[in-house]
């Protein structure tokens, strides 16, 4: 984007400056998080902050809106976000969080957008958001939308951030709520949200190898930490998101690039 134009956040232009982005066929990046509880030191607003700050990061480097990012997604559960029972957890039935992100993308390829991006920043919404796009396309008057579904951005982190992150023990990434990579990254990008000096190493006093609804008590984490947010520091953070923005602007700009149903 030009740095002296209006940035690339797309509620922030007019609509004449959104009618000449998709003019001169710029791509449009909806993040999707939560509001959903991340234990004592970190916000609801996690989810979003990160999926948000991820688009914007891309969107420095490659031609892409930034939309309004979904701040609400599904069920929190106790195995990966604690799960519903604490204060300001906010969630959508899988079938509204289908719903509205179907629409939302219906809108961009309605309104002439062709290369589209979800950008998820919460476990609970895998699959849901790959649906969402099925049936936005599906659904199109137009076949030459394309929608890159970003469900777990970065994806497998390379062996020596896995290493500066879990020099003890990886838990496996559903546990990875509101524990060392996450506050890295808040640590790192939005500090004056994170509460430090209320931290806490925890767990589930019971992690099965499948699911129970309802969810028993001893699923469930009492802070809301479901792992180890003591280890968390701003240059784990630091590190771990250099390498998660250089992998997924890579991968959009180069989809980007090569599906433009013109030059194919
Ligand atoms: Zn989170």
């Amino acid at each position: 984007m030009n740095p002296e134009g209006p940035g690339p956040e797309l509620d922030r232009l007019t609509w004449t400056e959104v009618r000449d982005a998709i003019a001169r066929d710029a791509g449009v990046i909806i993040p999707v998080g939560a509001t959903e509880q991340h234990g004592y030191h970190l916000p609801l607003s996690t989810d979003v902050v990160l999926a948000h700050a991820l688009a914007l990061a891309v969107a420095e480097q490659a031609d892409v809106l930034v939309a309004p990012a979904l701040a609400y997604g599904y069920r929190s559960r106790p195995l990966s976000g604690g799960g519903q029972g604490f204060p300001g957890t906010i969630s959508l039935s899988a079938s509204t969080l289908i719903a509205v992100l179907s629409e939302v993308l219906g809108e961009l390829i309605r309104h002439g957008f062709r290369r589209l991006a979800v950008v998820n920043w919460h476990y609970e919404n895998e699959n849901f958001v790959y649906e969402a796009a099925w049936l936005a396309h599906e659904r199109a008057s137009r076949s030459d939308a394309r929608i890159l579904v970003f469900e777990n951005p970065g994806g497998e982190p390379s062996d020596e951030v896995m290493r500066a992150l879990f020099a003890d023990e990886f838990p496996g990434w559903a546990a990875e709520h509101a524990a060392i990579l996450e506050t890295s990254l808040m640590l790192h990008l939005a500090p004056d949200l994170v509460r430090m000096d209320r931290a806490v190493d925890d767990e589930a006093p019971r992690r099965p190898g499948y699911d129970i609804v309802p969810p028993p008590d001893d699923l469930v984490a009492r802070s809301g930490t479901l792992w180890k947010a003591t280890q968390a520091t701003a240059s784990k953070g630091e590190l771990a998101w250099a390498e998660i923005v250089r992998t997924v602007t890579d991968e959009l700009m180069s989809e980007f690039a090569t599906g433009d149903p013109d030059t194919r």
